[in-house]
């Protein structure tokens, strides 16, 4: 939850004057380009999207830059148990970005500092702030340069540093790894207060183990991530299948392809075979227009369905009968519930910008400042078909009112995806959101079916709950890594 937790490294010979954890001597001995909020001002920090926890912390910094965030953690050092959080945008689900009683650092305040655009050799990177949200990073890159990004989240109000820190995933993982195999340098504040560029041939260790680090490591203030031509358009297609078998199969046929031979995003997601609106038929249709039409689901349809989301780049300029040609070439490989299909052409940036949409019909439902105990997990190939089986089909066929995404990875995509040799496990399936998988009666049925169970990083508190943790047989991971 804490980052860069700085332990009591006090030196008599420092000649500054030593903060007493009175915010005001602080703020005096920190001399902040930016500012210091306290009291009611600090609201924002001490709660986070997840909406378990209300945490207060002692004072909000809004840096304006690097130098600020050193000085901060420099005279957070000086105060005996003092704690540092870096807040991103706060979409954390379990308080990560928070700190009782500490200093918490609004990355938000440093989002201009850095965009730049790098040509090394003929390949394009952009320097953006660890503060950054990715939507403005995503739209200023389109609109400048024509370039985007390779690897994206679903939902892109989401810093820079605050999904590097974890590890950035989405229907363009299979091909590119996470956004945290996408980044080639960090410039990274340090426990110490250090100002330290890092990269895989300079400060290696500090470089990977920020990527992931959950901001163990440091607070990262600028990151120089790879960039690709941006497409036009998006034609986003949703199919839908009865037999989880068949789901799996052609999911891996498409992630396992190479590169243009296949759709450039691919997810899915489960869904009850019933009408509810949330979690049933209405929450599938793309085209509303068209709608779902039940009839055409087999009598085999169990208690749950499921959709494989995939998308297709083009130009604008390409001719209407080439993309459906490629796009008609691929379908016609996969083997989904004929007539149980679903499209829409948008922009490249809509396509993008998704969830944003998903986000304000919430907002305008009243529902998006409701409490979140989502759940992320990483379930090795072996271990998915039972967890379909005891998960999907049982705890959850009658839904969690919410997205359970459930989509393929390559583990060779994802170097340095999470500290615990993941790499060598050659098809993961990464299930999203929301399974509460956490509750103690979930855990005991899972671990009843022989599923191992492991937090991401042992500095995670885990008697607070994991908010993202491999299941899966670890013995099985270890066995593959030879
Ligand atoms: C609606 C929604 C959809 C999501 N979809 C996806 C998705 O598709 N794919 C995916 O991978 N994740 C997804 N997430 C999870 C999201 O990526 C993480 O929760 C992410 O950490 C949130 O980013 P943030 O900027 O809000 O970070 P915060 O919640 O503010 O911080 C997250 C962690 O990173 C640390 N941190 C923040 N900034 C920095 C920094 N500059 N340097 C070092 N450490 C820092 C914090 O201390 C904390 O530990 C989603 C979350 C939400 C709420």
């Amino acid at each position: 939850m804490r980052i860069a937790y700085l332990d009591r490294t006090v030196h008599e010979t420092d000649g500054e004057p030593k903060p007493n954890g009175d915010v005001s001597a602080i703020s005096k001995s920190i001399d902040l380009q930016g500012s210091v909020e306290t009291g009611d001002k600090t609201t924002i920090a001490s709660k986070d999207f997840g909406g378990l926890y209300s945490i207060k912390p002692l004072a909000l910094i809004k840096p304006a830059g690097s130098d600020d965030i050193s000085r901060a953690i420099k005279a957070a050092s000086r105060i005996p148990r003092m704690t540092v959080a870096a807040r991103g945008n706060g979409h954390s689900i379990n308080g990560q970005a928070m700190t009782n009683g500490g200093l918490v650092i609004d990355m938000r305040s440093t989002e201009e500092n850095h965009f730049r655009l790098l040509n090394v050799n003929g390949s394009f990177f952009i320097d953006v702030s660890g503060g950054a949200l990715w939507e403005n990073v995503l739209t200023r890159c389109v609109s400048r340069f024509g370039l985007a990004p390779r690897s994206w989240t679903d939902y892109l109000s989401l810093t820079v540093g605050g999904t590097l820190s974890n590890a950035g995933v989405s229907g363009q993982a299979f091909r590119y790894g996470p956004q945290i195999s996408n980044v080639t340098e960090l410039e990274i504040v340090t426990g110490k207060g250090d100002i330290t560029v890092c990269s895989e041939t300079r400060n290696p260790e500090l470089f990977f183990g920020s990527l992931g680090g959950l901001g163990q490591f440091g607070i990262i203030t600028r990151a120089r991530v790879k960039l690709q031509p941006a497409p036009d358009m998006v034609r986003w297609i949703r199919v839908v299948y009865t037999e989880f078998d068949e789901f799996t199969r052609d999911a891996e046929f498409l992630v396992s392809r190479d590169d243009g031979e296949s759709f450039d995003y691919v997810e899915g997601f489960v869904f009850c075979n019933n009408d509810d609106p949330v979690n049933g038929w209405p929450a599938v249709p793309l085209d509303p227009v068209h709608g779902f039409n039940p009839g055409i689901i087999p009598q085999t349809g169990a208690s749950v369905l499921y959709c494989l989301e995939v998308a297709f780049h083009y130009q604008k300029g390409d001719h209407p009968s080439t993309v459906d040609k490629a796009v008609a070439g691929l379908l016609k490989r996969l083997r989904f519930v004929e007539g149980l299909k679903s499209q829409v052409d948008l922009s490249y940036v809509e396509f993008l910008l998704r969830v944003k949409r998903a986000e304000e019909q919430a907002k305008a439902n009243g529902i998006w400042d409701a409490p979140h105990p989502w759940l992320n997990l990483f379930i090795s190939k072996s271990n998915i078909v039972d967890f379909d089986q005891t998960v999907f089909k049982k705890m959850v066929k009658d839904g969690i009112g919410g997205p359970m995404l459930i989509y393929p990875l390559m583990g060779s995509k994802q170097r340095n995806l999470l500290p615990c040799g993941i790499a060598s496990v050659r098809i993961e399936r990464a299930v999203g959101r929301g399974i509460g998988g956490t509750k103690p009666g979930n855990r005991r049925m899972v671990h009843q079916r022989g599923f191992g169970f492991q937090a991401i990083s042992p500095s995670l508190p885990v008697e607070r709950g994991v908010e993202t943790a491999f299941w899966g047989s670890m013995d099985e991971i270890c066995r593959e890594e030879g």
